[in-house]
């Protein structure tokens, strides 16, 4: 009925959002994670994944879950705590804390599910959570689902987030969460500093490695490349990023993942990722540990686009991985470019709010391990040609 909740909320809400510039549209495409895509008839380079390491369409990881799925079907049954375990869980869980110098693993459904997983089992109302303000939005529902309190410190800022513990010197369980490589900034965490302040403290520290994994250290993440895997207490992840497939995780003591898996309620009340999917994040797991120099590739590539686009005047916004930002503000700017970008064969995401702060629009190019030495001609030509109509 057009007076109830429907009409009077659902349908303004709706035509006020199609008129905004934040507006979101899902273009159709059918190779999203590919280098090439196909997008309204047009071939485009594809800028806007996180399939860092080009995995999603390696030949072991489609042989093994191919396999998987004729030998076990498709799907996992329940959850985990009601339908027992898979041997594909476990040997991931294994291979997974192996890979992270952790004690123990647990797989959840996605990365998402993962942070949701962490907070409702180690935070409560009794908890301080010290949270990075651009730490990503499964992050921030982890914490508000916990009941714990939310305290946001300046991005990067460790002499602010050092006053705030001060601040809260006397609050019982406290925890500090950040991102390791930030999302939609490519920047890192200072995590040395961050790890001083948490013993300082007595903090737990958690990380969140999404978009590092497979990527720094050799494919281990940020932590490992810092030499701090004994001294950072949670690390989360996902597959779904370099490790070109699905599913999230969790590194860390034993007891730790002891509570996870009896607390957690994205775990315990979901059900288990299909052995398809389990059985590609151990081939891409495998694939990594095997190709240890994949990574420190993404990063060369992505210090000559950055260099390129800082020559050219763009505002790279303090990125030193292969996510690189490109700053535009307003966020029909942002658009604009995107579609400039788009005429000259590049598929770049728009990044608006409230993905990213007010005011803070930008173009967000994901680089891949995968790209050619014509692709990487092909970027910086297209940004050239951006440049002039950006600073005409
Ligand atoms: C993408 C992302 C997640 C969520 O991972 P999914 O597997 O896509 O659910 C969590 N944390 C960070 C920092 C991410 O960038």
């Amino acid at each position: 009925m057009s007076t109830s909740f429907f009409g009077k909320y659902i349908v303004p809400e709706a035509a006020k959002l199609r008129n905004s510039d934040s507006y979101r549209t899902i273009p159709p495409v059918d190779d999203g994670a590919a280098r090439e895509v196909v997008y309204s008839g047009a071939k485009l380079l594809n800028l806007a994944s996180n399939n860092y390491l080009g995995l999603s369409h390696h030949p072991d990881l489609i042989e093994a879950s191919n396999k998987a799925a004729t030998r076990h079907g498709c799907s996992s049954g329940a959850s985990r705590l009601i339908t027992g375990n898979f041997a594909l869980a476990e040997t991931l869980e294994a291979e997974l804390a192996t890979f992270k110098y952790q004690e123990a693993a647990l797989v959840t459904g996605s990365g998402y599910a993962a942070n949701l997983a962490v907070f409702t089992s180690l935070a409560d109302r009794h908890t301080v959570v010290f949270s990075d303000r651009l730490n990503h939005a499964s992050i921030i529902d982890g914490i508000l689902l916990s009941g714990a309190r939310l305290v946001r410190y300046k991005h990067l800022d460790m002499e602010h987030l050092s006053r705030l513990l001060d601040r809260e010197a006397l609050a019982e369980k406290k925890i500090i969460v950040t991102d390791t490589v930030f999302s939609m900034d490519g920047d890192v965490a200072p995590l040395a500093r961050l790890v001083e302040l948490g013993k300082a403290h007595g903090a737990l520290v958690v990380v969140d490695e999404a978009h590092a994994m497979g990527v720094l250290g050799r494919g281990r993440g940020l932590v490992a490349a810092l030499g701090l895997s004994n001294d950072v207490d949670v690390q989360v992840g996902t597959m779904s990023k370099a490790l070109g497939s699905l599913g999230g995780y969790v590194a860390a003591r034993v007891e730790t993942i002891e509570l996870l898996r009896n607390k957690g309620r994205s775990f315990i009340f979901s059900t288990a990722l299909p052995p398809a999917v389990l059985a590609a994040g151990l081939a891409a797991l495998r694939h990594v540990k095997a190709n240890p120099g994949l990574g420190a590739r993404l990063m060369r590539i992505s210090r000559q686009i950055r260099d390129h686009l800082d020559s050219l005047g763009f505002d790279t916004m303090g990125s030193t991985t292969q996510i690189i930002p490109v700053f535009c503000g307003r966020n029909r700017v942002a658009l604009h470019a995107q579609a400039l970008l788009r005429a000259e064969g590049l598929l770049v995401a728009a990044v608006r709010p409230p993905t990213v702060p007010q005011g803070t629009a930008r173009l967000r190019l994901s680089l891949r391990a995968d790209l050619t030495d014509d692709d990487l001609k092909h970027i910086r030509l297209g940004f050239s040609r951006l440049r002039v109509s950006f600073f005409p």
